[in-house]
């Protein structure tokens, strides 16, 4: 069996890994083993996609992801497989900072992805009447919620808290992760256990009569988290892991144990149908010089190179995932030769409609993470971009770099250009990350249902299949091993 894999990225070398590891075959109706044989293709000349790890003299720096949530035991458990046990470090616990009205705030603790359940951990961020707000939600008509429906995060924190509490706290919180001010998001879409609470707060209610539709509380079902949370056992380690010398030890070591032929600078513009398997344009050709075939497919590319590829073969498929659309972001890493003057946090969260300020994030990764401490001076990494704003397309290179250390400085009072800048790498993450918001679950189910119906033999993956995490992406990916074969 011939298997193609489109997209050398995190979910494509996952299911490279899998198939080797699977490496017999799949057995046929007849009892033979088959022999598998995998190809990776890749566009761009190096594998990893939004993992990336730069060498910077100091040591290896990644660009693009550099953490996991090691709550995930999955995760952690296929590392050790792997053989990289033994580079996953983790953070310092440093506190993070927000940046509202021309200071810096200690970051909520409490909450769920900062939303409150009472103003008593956000006071120090909104007005008093905001706070009087938080704190009168539960008095108020709850909110109409269906089971397995998902809402607009923005939309539903500015109707129950008000816009500050969006504003000064949530879309920062957000925006670190999926690069889109809340109200590009959906709450089911990236704030998963916070929709299942207000399922469970909603069957609770409609228990006797099956109903599926109530009314709940954004406060209660904040409140019942967190009480959930502190019920969980301690000591269970850091919430997030890296990797020593970055992400290149897991998608290097991905490649190198997967045993798949790896293509790179291999761009594929399209697939065909040639018999009961399919050719792709850009792919490789036999001895005999004919395009190869293959029986299986997987797509592990953003959305909308996944809809260009399934145009012809599967054009309703196409069709639904155009809607998925992509946020820009950069980021601009700086080392520095001394450290003095830099706070102690592990990184500083820009509010939105901060006008001074063009960066949304900075990460200070030698006070984050203890293993670059080690390393000497100071390693900052400056994050541009938001759905919708394309600074990260239009700056060009110098002037990130300048508003990166301008920022820096109004932002904690650091003066960059002091400490003496010793390296920089600005990496530009054209269509970054997928926009979550709250028609994105159905999309990404009616996608695979009709891909199965329509093409069965192809299967898609990724960070917009599956989530952004690092473990969710892995998951989806082995999973969708799992049923290829
Ligand atoms: C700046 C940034 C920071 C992040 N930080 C974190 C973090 O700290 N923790 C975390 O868990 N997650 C983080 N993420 C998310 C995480 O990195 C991604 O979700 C994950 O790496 C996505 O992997 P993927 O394989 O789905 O997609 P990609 O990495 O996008 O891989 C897709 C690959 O397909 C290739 N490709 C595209 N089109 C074609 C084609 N036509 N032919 C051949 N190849 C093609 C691309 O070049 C790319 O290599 C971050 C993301 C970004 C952008």
């Amino acid at each position: 069996m011939r298997v193609a894999i489109i997209g050398a990225g995190l979910a494509g070398l996952t299911c490279a890994y899998e198939l080797g590891q699977r490496g017999g075959g799949a057995v046929d109706a007849g009892g033979a083993v088959d022999a598998l044989n995998v190809d990776v293709y890749e566009a761009t000349d190096r594998i990893g996609g939004k993992l990336y790890t730069v060498p910077f003299e100091g040591g290896p720096t990644d660009m693009g992801a550099e953490a996991f949530m090691a709550r995930r035991a999955d995760a952690v458990e296929f590392f050790r497989e792997l053989g990289l046990g033994e580079s996953l470090v983790e953070p310092s616990g440093l506190g993070s900072l927000v940046y509202l009205d021309g200071r810096t705030e200690s970051l909520p603790r409490g909450g769920i992805m900062g939303i409150p359940s009472t103003s008593e951990g956000v006071a120090h961020l909104v007005s008093a009447e905001t706070a009087a707000r938080i704190d009168a939600e539960s008095e108020r008509e709850g909110f109409a919620w269906t089971v397995g429906g998902d809402m607009n995060v923005g939309a539903l924190v500015r109707e129950r808290y008000g816009d500050e509490v969006v504003d000064n706290i949530v879309t920062s919180l957000l925006g670190g992760v999926y690069s889109c001010a809340a109200d590009d998001l959906g709450v089911r879409a990236t704030i998963p256990q916070l929709a299942d609470e207000f399922d469970r707060l909603v069957r609770e209610q409609g228990a006797e009569q099956g109903s599926l539709h109530g009314t709940v509380h954004l406060s209660t079902a904040v409140r019942n988290l967190e009480n959930a949370r502190k019920q969980l056992p301690t000591g269970q380690g850091a919430v997030f892991n890296a990797f020593r010398d970055g992400y290149q030890e897991l998608y290097e070591t991905l490649a190198e144990a997967s045993g798949a032929s790896i293509y790179i600078d291999a761009f594929i513009s399209g697939i065909a149908r040639q018999g009961d398997g399919f050719t792709l344009k850009g792919g490789e050709r036999d001895e005999d010089g004919r395009d190869r075939v293959y029986d299986k497919i997987v797509l592990a590319v953003p959305a909308p190179t996944a809809a260009l590829l399934l145009k012809q073969i599967a054009p309703d498929v196409a069709a639904e995932l155009k809607s998925v659309q992509l946020a820009n972001s950069a980021v601009v890493g700086m080392r520095f030769a001394t450290d003095e003057g830099l706070p102690q946090n592990s990184g500083v969260l820009v509010a939105a409609g901060e006008q001074d300020v063009r960066a949304k994030a900075f990460t200070l990764s030698s006070r984050k993470w203890p293993h670059l401490a080690e390393r000497g001076g100071a390693l900052v990494r400056a994050s541009f971009g938001r759905f919708g704003d394309d600074v990260a397309i239009r700056a060009d290179e110098d002037d990130l770099v300048d508003w990166a250390l301008d920022d820096l400085q109004t932002v904690t009072g650091f003066d960059g250009r002091a400490a003496g800048l010793e390296e920089i790498y600005v990496q530009r993450w054209f269509g970054g990350l997928p926009r979550f918001d709250e028609q994105h679950l159905s999309t990404v189910a009616r996608v695979k249902e009709l891909l199965l119906h329509d093409a069965p033999s192809i299967r898609v993956t990724g960070a917009w299949a599956s989530g952004v995490g690092v473990p969710a992406v892995i998951a989806d990916a082995r999973a969708v091993v799992k049923h290829l074969l």
